[in-house]
């Protein structure tokens, strides 16, 4: 469960969100849908305690973020994959999110082998991964504490289409599993397939927000 209540984020004079409020329930996928620059960074970065609200607050589980026991066990997280772990190897990453988190290490390939990173493609450094191969990395990392809530901004950006295909099978079944699932695009192709519930963001406010099929239909 996610909840996110009047959550505002100024810089300086520019006000990048303003009083957004939404809940992401258990066992469903929330599509977070908006143009760039829309808010959907600034807002999921603040639902993850990595930009603090000028106003507002949100809750993961029940509790702020920063108050979760154990954040990696309870919420796992994909913001710009693009950023990660550069100078490691796809194993070295998890190994050391996994030490970092108290996570069994078989765990390691066992999140490699269903995000379909192989072997060969493991040993290699993460700053020769194409975008596709970091997003799967990513998504890797975020699963590594089997966690109850997913965060993603953007993880389709970079995959292909089998590969977009396939991120969509997971989510869906992670949520069919009893998990939240908050995905952002600025694409409605990649969200309408997977998600219950969409919340249209724009100019940092949100615009619209309902189930899938109730705000397609007049689309
Ligand atoms: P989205 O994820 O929907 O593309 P963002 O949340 O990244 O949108 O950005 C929302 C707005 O806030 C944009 O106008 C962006 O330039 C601005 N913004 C984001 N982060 C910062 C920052 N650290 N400092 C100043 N402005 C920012
Ligand atoms: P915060 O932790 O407050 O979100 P960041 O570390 O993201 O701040 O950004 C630091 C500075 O970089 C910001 O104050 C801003 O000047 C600039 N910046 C970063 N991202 C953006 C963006 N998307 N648009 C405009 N300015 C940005």
């Amino acid at each position: 469960m996610i909840e996110v209540e009047h959550l505002t984020k100024r810089y300086g004079a520019h006000t990048a969100v303003e009083d957004v409020s939404f809940r992401c329930e258990p066992g469903t996928v929330t599509g977070f849908l908006g143009p760039n620059g829309a808010g959907k960074s600034t807002t999921m970065r603040m639902i993850c305690g990595m930009t603090a609200p000028t106003s507002g607050g949100a809750r993961v589980a029940g509790r702020p973020y920063r108050d979760l026991p154990n954040p990696g066990r309870e919420i796992g997280v994909l913001l710009d994959a693009s950023a990660q772990h550069a100078g490691r190897t796809g194993r070295e990453a998890l190994a050391v999110a996994a030490l970092t988190m108290g996570v069994d290490r078989r765990q390691v390939a066992a999140k490699l082998d269903l995000v379909g990173l192989n072997q060969t493609a493991a040993r290699r450094r993460v700053g020769a991964y194409s975008l596709g191969m970091r997003q799967r990395l990513g998504l890797a990392l975020a699963l590594l504490g089997d966690p109850r809530v997913l965060i993603l901004d953007e993880p389709a950006n970079g995959l292909d289409p089998e590969g977009i295909f396939w991120m969509r099978g997971l989510l869906r079944d992670f949520a069919d599993r009893g998990g939240t699932v908050l995905l952002s695009s600025h694409l409605l192709r990649e969200v309408e397939a997977v998600a219950d519930r969409l919340v249209v963001i724009g100019g940092g406010r949100v615009v619209a927000q309902a189930a899938r099929d109730e705000l397609l239909a007049g689309a």
